[in-house]
């Protein structure tokens, strides 16, 4: 296969919202707007942003759990918004999801063993021999004993049952992963462990991982390129070194000196974000971040800031940060983003 294994172009969600006995429609609710992404084999694509900016979203875009308003999402050359269910069965093996809270995204009463294998027996009979076989086969590449299989979720950790999701998605082979908050609900030493397991585990088997957080030291640790994402937008999309070494948009400025850094020899800038991301229901005019951006002109309040190119490889939206519309990215840099 040449190409990005996954390519996002302009994908867009809007929530229509309707009041009254007349249900007469009022403004919809911009969860999404004109994200383009692309996703290579084996790596590993965060996606950052405060509480609401549409990354979740985005991850059920990407499963077809919800209905794009506008874009497409190609795998392979293919836009999956036009697969019908069979043709989309096929694609599923290929995308898989872990979730943020394993206890609720396990059936509780199934034994680890049949919820490791039950995706699998959607597709293909397995005798029981073969079905406590890859049971215990995904068990041991997730670090844990065969003898869990007989497990209720209930019996298991956290750390454990995040561990049992993993294997779950494991179990068809995906080519892609996405992770939603994956590791947000378990302690730091289990959240550390299960980064490792993952990356162990894209080394091993080529898997590709989509990791949604909003958690910087997490994006810092797993992340092979990173997206910023405020109030439904891509604002910033970089390799994880250059954007953590010298982050461009004030928005990812603000939230890299945000962050909690672990080692104290290391100094960042203060930069404060200040308010609370506006509703996407009512987004401000022009750059959506001009409310809280110390760096605001004019401009910023009128016209949205088209993405742009930079020589890192980085691409960026905004009007002072960014270079003059003239250097706008290529066809070929577009492909990249
Ligand atoms: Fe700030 Fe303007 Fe850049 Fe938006 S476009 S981030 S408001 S400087």
């Amino acid at each position: 296969m040449s190409g990005p294994l996954l390519k996002v172009e302009n994908l867009t969600k809007h929530y229509p919202l309707s009041a009254g006995l007349l249900k007469k429609n009022i403004p919809s609710v911009r969860a999404v707007e004109d994200v383009s992404f692309s996703v290579e084999p084996a790596e590993t694509l965060c996606i950052v942003g405060e509480s609401g900016c549409g990354k979740s979203t985005v991850a059920r875009l990407l499963m077809r759990l919800v209905e794009p308003t506008a874009g497409r999402v190609l795998i392979d050359g293919t836009d999956i918004a036009g697969l019908k269910k069979d043709a989309l069965r096929g694609w599923r093996r290929r995308m898989q999801m872990v979730f943020q809270d394993p206890y609720s995204s396990l059936n509780p009463r199934l034994t680890a063993g049949q919820i490791i294998t039950e995706p699998v027996e959607n597709f293909e009979r397995l005798s029981r021999k073969q079905r406590e076989a890859l049971a215990a086969d995904l068990l041991a590449e997730v670090g844990m004993s065969s003898e869990m299989m007989h497990r209720l979720p209930s019996e298991m950790s956290g750390g454990q049952r995040q561990r049992l999701g993993i294997a779950r998605a494991l179990a068809l082979k995906p080519e892609l992963i996405i992770a939603d908050e994956a590791v947000s609900a378990l302690d730091v030493s289990v959240q550390a462990q299960i980064l490792n397991l993952l990356m162990n585990l894209q080394q091993k088997m080529g898997v590709a991982f989509i990791f949604i957080s909003h958690d910087l030291s997490v994006v810092e640790h797993i992340g092979h390129r990173v997206a910023v994402m405020y109030l439904g937008r891509i604002v910033e999309l970089a390799p994880r070194e250059a954007l953590f070494a010298k982050p461009v948009h004030p928005y990812t400025e603000a939230l890299i000196a945000a962050a909690p850094v672990p080692d104290p020899t290391r100094v960042r800038l203060e930069v404060p974000l200040e308010g609370e991301v506006p509703s996407p229901l009512n987004p401000p005019s022009g750059c959506a971040f001009h409310p809280r951006c110390p760096f605001a002109v004019d401009r910023c309040r009128i016209e949205v800031p088209p993405l742009v190119s930079m020589s890192d490889g980085r691409v960026v939206a905004c009007h002072v940060r960014a270079p003059p519309v003239a250097s706008r990215p290529s066809r070929h840099a577009l492909e990249r983003i």
